[in-house]
């Protein structure tokens, strides 16, 4: 059992984080312990990286598994480049397109990096994020921070403060409330490797963003080369991002049938939730008339039909289904492209079945 803390929060203003409040959240990561902070993708559980039992501390707190490794934060590329035993070509290109923002570079590790932190690995992979608070966080703090989302593991990811509270409210000292992250989704994580550079992990940077900086780029399908499953991210293998309920993925164009073949296996008595990008189909089937919406047991989301508004949602409309208690979630697939890789990915594990949508 972890220790029993009392989770301080300590809420700051998301543009001009106050001083005094960065401080001491700071000190606290400085004493060896945990903060939850906002990130502009999700709430980050952060840790000195350069401490191995502060790290320690942070797989307990999540019972994440001490084989997938953690993301380093720094408030600066010098210093990222610093934690690097190699700094390729290619990692200081897309530095310099996308840092401070959401792209976490694998790159070979220095022994500065605890072993912990790679989960054993040859190499870590180095993020400065673009979130205000954040970076006040990571300056104040004076050393690199490994943070993973600050959630209990295979949970859903916290967008806002209380999310995090919702699976670690006693079981880390502190959680820094600067307002939603924005982005909603966690990072895309690319590998720079000796054979040419591999997106590990969609995330809100796209792979043409990617590709129009560094060329062309592979993107990890689960069947990997020796060197590259050495790479690669644990965390995209498993079932992971999953709401209490059974998720399950319907294409759009059958959703009407599916939905009451789905539902009407339900009790009557039963909450459901349903996760549309579609007013029209919405409304077609269901004759509701505003959104978010829950009468009569069925908890409508209806999500913005563009990727960015869409990821910045998606987790809050999943810790909704679940604080409503539904008992089956039926969202509908969003287009096969890659502007919508990061959202299917996250989606396809939140999921039951995946994209199969041949149940009945
Ligand atoms: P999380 O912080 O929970 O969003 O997860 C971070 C992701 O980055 C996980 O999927 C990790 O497996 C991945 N990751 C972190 N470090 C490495 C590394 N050295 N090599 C490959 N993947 C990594
Ligand atoms: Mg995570």
């Amino acid at each position: 059992m972890p220790e029993i803390f009392k989770t301080q929060v300590i809420t700051v203003d998301a543009a001009h984080p106050d001083a005094g409040a960065i401080e001491e959240a700071a000190s606290i990561i400085r004493r060896g312990r945990l903060v939850a902070f906002p990130t502009e993708t999700v709430y980050g559980l952060g840790a000195n990286a350069r401490d191995s039992m502060a790290v320690s501390t942070i797989f307990v707190a999540k019972q994440r598994p001490s084989s997938n490794p953690l993301i380093v934060h720094t408030s600066s590329t010098e210093e990222a480049q610093a934690l690097a035993a190699r700094w390729p070509p290619e990692a200081e290109a897309l530095a310099a397109a996308f840092w401070p923002g959401p792209l976490s570079i694998v790159v070979p590790r220095s022994k500065k990096i605890p072993d912990i932190v790679s989960a054993g690995k040859p190499t870590v992979a180095l993020r400065v994020p673009s979130n205000p608070v954040a970076l006040a966080l990571l300056r104040a703090a004076r050393v690199p921070v490994a943070a993973p989302s600050a959630n209990r593991s295979e949970k859903i990811s916290p967008t806002t403060a209380e999310h995090v509270l919702h699976t670690l409210d006693g079981r880390i000292p502190a959680v820094l409330d600067g307002g939603p992250a924005l982005g909603g989704i966690e990072s895309t994580v690319i590998a720079i490797t000796s054979d040419g550079p591999m997106i590990l992990r969609p995330g809100l940077i796209s792979p043409a963003e990617i590709e129009a900086v560094i060329g062309p780029v592979r993107r990890s399908d689960g069947t990997h080369s020796e060197e590259v499953s050495d790479l690669a991210t644990p965390g995209i293998r498993l079932r992971h991002y999953a709401p209490q309920s059974p998720l399950i993925l319907v294409n759009a164009a059958n959703v009407q049938k599916r939905l009451a073949k789905l539902f009407s296996k339900l009790s009557t008595e039963a909450n459901r939730g349903y996760i549309t990008l579609s007013e029209e189909t919405k409304v077609g089937y269901i004759g509701y008339r505003t959104l978010p919406d829950f009468e009569e047991g069925l908890l409508v989301q209806m999500l913005p039909d563009s990727p960015q508004g869409y990821a910045e949602q998606l987790y809050a409309a999943l810790h909704t289904m679940d604080a409503a208690k539904v008992h089956r979630i039926v969202a509908e697939i969003p287009p096969d492209d890659d502007d919508w890789l990061a959202i299917r990915d996250r989606l396809g594990r939140a999921s039951l079945y995946g994209f199969k949508d041949t149940h009945s």
